[in-house]
């Protein structure tokens, strides 16, 4: 019962708004995005909001905006409509899409209602578990009621939920994609009758999301490990529909970098917001997420989207749990940062030197053309653009005088190091082209006319200039710091050293 292959390929992400996106889920959206792009075909996006005790307020915005930062485009969803609109599932239920399907199955005798109160179900549960059974499988009575008993229950006004009604013996199988197709099968033993709509007539996951993958034309569904459990049910529900079933291919779960257990965004800060808010690249994130569970080969890594595009199949997904590696990432993000054009990369500097005050917002002309100035002076060594701003900040702002301890140099005190500033400062006062390699002429023989070891005068200097110990290259620092904020820094230094 696999659909054919020649049709044109739909697949979707379909996130619950539950939070912020965890990365996983933006590796899975990726996943189809890549297949769907792969095969020229559409990549829908549906937001499956039905579990109202879940639901959180602005978490479908920020999901949008997460998939829009990586460019995640889709070709039909919430936002911009399409065919099967709407895309949100509180909304399709409003319209009273799923209602009908849940009647269809009421009325064959392959669904039934169910009046099982939840305290019931608990003490079903303890008495199933007191007979020592740890797995409960709910099969109700109601399964075998006929039309006047549940007409009399209806009647009394009990609520009751809607139930599938999973057969009793035999086999349920499908196969995965990623799994090299191995067929998974289970025994309809070890299931129990699924609810697929609420007491209130909500539908729960298992139903809206196949109703809404039928209706919207899905021909594989790509989603996390997790559902794998849950996909026996969704088969049994696609049999009494007498549908076709979609290709199913359950994407690899990823490991925390320690492999113990899932990555999880509280402990291991894997919301999908905190990338872009620390300065990764969505290109170099692209490229390394689309590595978490899938390869090209055994040892490329740096891959363009067109190229990931190009590459991607679902057989080349792992069925074993990929391991996060911050490390890998961190690295990934400066080998793309140091491929930017510095252009590019001020653009994507400014806001993060915006939001940390260091310039207007928006910056004005003189400050874009100021930052574009210092790009080349961390361009290599940057790995997040979220550390720019500490970088720049003595550039872009005043400096608090440097204490004596950090100004004094090895095998320096402090009348050797005021002996310093002060020559340094003399020397530099009368120098008109501002440039590092009049700088580097002026101070490099002063070093040794006083004795000191070129890395002792510039290292104080240094710290004079910047208030910092670690900074760029020093005479391109201080071109870039400029003439009068020099010498006044240099001022400033010297009165912290005690006479
Ligand atoms: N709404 C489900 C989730 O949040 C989607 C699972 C699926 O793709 O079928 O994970």
């Amino acid at each position: 019962m696999t659909s054919a292959t020649t049709e044109p390929v739909r697949v979707r992400f379909a996130p619950s708004p539950t939070g912020s996106l965890h990365i996983g889920g933006v590796r899975t959206a990726l996943f189809n995005w890549l297949f769907a792009r792969h095969h020229g075909g559409q990549f829908l996006l549906r937001i499956e909001d039905t579990d109202e005790t879940r639901y959180v307020e602005g978490a479908e915005a920020q999901i949008l905006a997460a998939l829009r930062w990586m460019g995640l485009d889709w070709d039909e969803g919430p936002d911009i409509g399409g065919p099967h609109a709407p895309y949100v599932q509180s909304q399709r239920h409003a319209l009273g899409i799923y209602q009908g399907y849940a009647d269809a199955l009421l009325e064959r005798g392959l669904a039934y209602k169910s009046f099982v109160t939840p305290e019931e179900l608990e003490q079903q549960k303890a008495a199933a578990l007191a007979r020592g059974i740890k797995s409960f499988r709910y099969r109700g009575a109601e399964r075998d009621w006929d039309a006047a008993q549940v007409a009399a229950a209806e009647a009394s006004g009990k609520p009751y939920t809607v139930r599938l009604k999973v057969p009793l013996t035999g086999v349920t199988e499908f196969s995965d994609l990623i799994r090299g197709g191995d067929e998974i099968s289970i025994e309809n033993n070890q299931l129990y009758d699924i609810v697929l709509l609420k007491s209130t007539g909500m539908p729960v996951y298992h139903f809206a999301h196949l109703i809404d993958d039928y209706l919207m034309g899905i021909t594989h569904v790509i989603r996390g490990e997790e559902w794998v459990p849950s996909t026996p049910y969704h088969v049994q529900l696609y049999k009494a529909f007498a549908w076709d079933l979609p290709q199913f291919a359950h994407v690899p779960n990823i490991l925390r970098q320690d492999g113990r257990g899932k990555l999880s965004k509280r402990k291991d800060d894997v919301g999908a917001n905190r990338f872009w808010e620390r300065g990764y690249l969505p290109e170099s994130l692209t490229n390394y997420l689309a590595l978490q569970g899938w390869s090209y080969d055994d040892h490329t890594e740096i891959m363009s989207r067109a190229e990931l595009i190009e590459r991607f199949t679902l057989e080349r997904v792992q069925a074993s749990p990929a391991r996060w590696n911050p490390d890998k990432l961190l690295d990934m993000n400066g080998i793309y940062i140091r491929a930017l054009d510095p252009d590019d990369l001020t653009l994507r500097l400014l806001p993060f030197l915006s939001a940390a005050g260091l310039i207007d917002t928006p910056p004005t002309a003189a400050q874009q053309a100021y930052v574009r100035e210092l790009v080349p002076l961390i361009h290599e060594r940057l790995k997040e653009l979220g550390e720019a701003p500490e970088l720049l900040a003595f550039f872009l702002q005043e400096i608090n005088p440097p204490p004596a301890e950090l100004l004094i140099q090895k095998k320096m005190d402090p009348a050797s190091t005021r002996t310093a500033l002060a020559a340094a400062l003399e020397r530099l006062t009368p120098v008109e082209m501002w440039e590092p390699a009049t700088l580097e002429a002026t101070l490099r023989p002063l070093a040794e006319e006083l004795g000191l070891k070129p890395g002792q005068l510039f290292g104080t200097l240094r710290v004079a200039a910047t208030g910092s110990s670690v900074a760029p290259p020093l005479f391109e620092t201080l071109a870039a710091i400029g003439r009068e904020r020099v010498l006044q820094r240099v001022q400033m230094a010297l009165a912290q050293l005690p006479a």
